[in-house]
């Protein structure tokens, strides 16, 4: 498949480890102190399609922050491969999903 930033080719795992590393600022985080969670935030590259998630820390250190963020920018990309797997396959090279998509869908 090719990374849907640079085009970069690679295996799923490969891209996904190439975005962690190389368009980690594609994801934003804000953190919500008076709930103690960090809210994060991918822009599909390909349509409006937002993805939008709340981790929590968990009691976690602010030190950890930083490794933590690490941890939800891998997260934040395996979402968006999924997306892109699931939407836009043929614009990153990935073979088409066979399954059926669920009738009726609730999105
Ligand atoms: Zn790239
Ligand atoms: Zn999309």
């Amino acid at each position: 498949m090719n990374c849907p930033y640079c085009l970069a080719p690679g295996t799923r795992m490969e891209t996904h480890a190439h975005l962690g590393r190389d368009h980690a600022e594609q994801v934003r985080m804000s953190r919500d102190e008076a709930k103690g969670r960090l809210l994060f935030a991918l822009d599909c590259p390909f349509c409006d399609e937002g993805l939008e998630r709340v981790a929590n820390p968990r009691g976690r250190e602010p030190g950890f922050l930083e490794e933590f963020r690490r941890e939800i920018t891998l997260v934040a990309f395996d979402l968006l491969l999924y997306h892109l797997h699931a939407s836009h396959a043929e614009r990153v090279g990935l073979p088409p999903i066979r399954e059926e998509a669920p009738a009726g869908g609730t999105t």
